[in-house]
């Protein structure tokens, strides 16, 4: 539309809202679609934190909060940090936001001139690219195979670098592709990085929890990142509160007031209900959500095990997150039940229109060969997804 802004023109809407919407169309025609597209777990929120929620209602947090969080939350974020990351923060680099999503939106608005680059290792999460051509950005994607398990080598990284480089972006445990960054690697990716000491990292872990291996790692903990790194996390994945949020980051002081700044004139504080009950959600001890990684654990292993049955899907490991994301092209170029498949959008489309299963394209992921299948869902709609997709391959 020609009376919109070139801004709002050029952005790309996000592919897994847009399946997400597709979805409920066809299910509207009264279609039996399995939904394997949406990044967001399947349980209900915890108890003890809609406890909370009910309480602060009734203590009457109605009023503004804060722009950068309650006071006491931060704290609650800063112990979280201390406990599970071994990262010190100090209340006045914590700054609380409607969501991850907006803790990285504030970054990039704060952080990127025009034209400054921006490091993406592919598969990334479908919203870097545009938050950070929002900002005048530009994405630089870095693209990665399951040969290194979808991880960008310190060689990868060192040749993505130029003098417009300004930050590296990327999460771990990653969606859309599950691998877990190691210690090691991080160390790799350090030590290129402290060569260059004007670029800052965007750590994204908001699905540290959510890892089968054990041992998350926060760059952040390395010689040398401390002071350039942004930890962002949320209470969305590892306690199912999604809808309710609460996302937020850790950041030099400096960084912190900015993105205070910015979403002052944004937004203002978060949901003051929702941040009442993060403090006790942030609180508790992990093992009251063991129980949701644990399912997800098992789920990983079932999917892992049907997919492999099928001939044409090559998949890694994933070591966390909820998502696989097999490699289909295998199937590029070949003809089933009168439908060309030339790309993993076609792929994903057909999927979609003969077996009822939706899940994403992975060239919204930066990723053209491979198609994101989420196994939040149940261990039924799981197999009948796969069966499914058997029979229309
Ligand atoms: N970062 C990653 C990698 C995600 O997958 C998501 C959600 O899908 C987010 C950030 C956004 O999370 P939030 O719900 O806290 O905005």
């Amino acid at each position: 539309n020609q009376h919109l802004s070139d801004r709002i023109n050029n952005m790309s809407t996000s592919a897994t809202l847009a399946m997400a919407a597709k979805t409920r169309e066809l299910r509207n025609e009264g279609k039996d679609i399995i939904g394997l597209s949406l990044g967001e777990p399947d349980f209900n929120i915890p108890d003890f934190i809609k406890d909370a929620a009910k309480q602060a209602i009734d203590d009457n947090y109605s009023s503004y909060s804060p722009v950068d969080g309650y006071a006491d939350l931060k704290k609650a974020i800063a112990n979280k940090f201390k406990r599970d990351n071994n990262l010190e923060y100090g209340l006045n680099q914590i700054v609380v936001s409607t969501g991850a999503k907006q803790s990285l939106a504030n970054v990039a608005m704060c952080m990127l001139n025009q034209g400054d680059e921006v490091i993406l290792p592919a598969p990334y999460w479908v919203s870097y690219s545009d938050i950070v051509k929002l900002a005048e950005g530009t994405p630089v994607e870095v693209p990665t195979s399951i040969d290194t398990d979808f991880k960008m080598t310190p060689e990868q990284l060192e040749a993505a670098i130029t003098p417009k480089t300004k930050m590296l972006w990327f999460s771990s445990p990653c969606n859309p592709s599950g691998s877990v960054y190691s210690l090691a690697e991080l160390e790799g990716l350090a030590e290129v990085l402290r060569k260059h000491p004007g670029i800052f990292v965007v750590s994204d872990e908001i699905y540290e929890h959510i890892n089968f291996r054990g041992g998350h790692v926060s760059i952040a903990g390395i010689e040398g990142m401390y002071d350039r790194t942004i930890t962002v996390n949320g209470v969305s994945k590892a306690f199912a509160m999604t809808g309710w949020r609460i996302g937020y980051l850790g950041a030099a002081a400096w960084i912190a007031k900015a993105c205070t700044k910015f979403q002052g004139q944004m937004t203002s504080g978060a949901n003051a209900i929702a941040q009442r009950a993060t403090i006790t959600a942030l609180e508790a001890p992990l093992s009251k959500i063991q129980f949701m990684i644990d399912k997800f654990h098992e789920r990983r292993d079932l999917i892992l095990k049907l997919l492999g049955e099928i001939e044409g899907f090559s998949l890694n490991v994933p070591e966390g997150a909820f998502y696989v994301f097999p490699e289909i092209s295998y199937f590029f170029g070949k003809t089933l039940n009168g439908v060309t498949i030339n790309n993993a959008s076609d792929f994903a489309l057909y999927l979609l229109e003969h077996a009822n299963v939706a899940t994403v394209t992975g060239e919204a992921f930066g990723n053209p060969n491979c198609i994101r299948i989420s196994y939040a869902a149940s261990e039924d709609e799981l197999k009948e997804a796969v069966k499914r997709i058997k029979e229309v391959l």
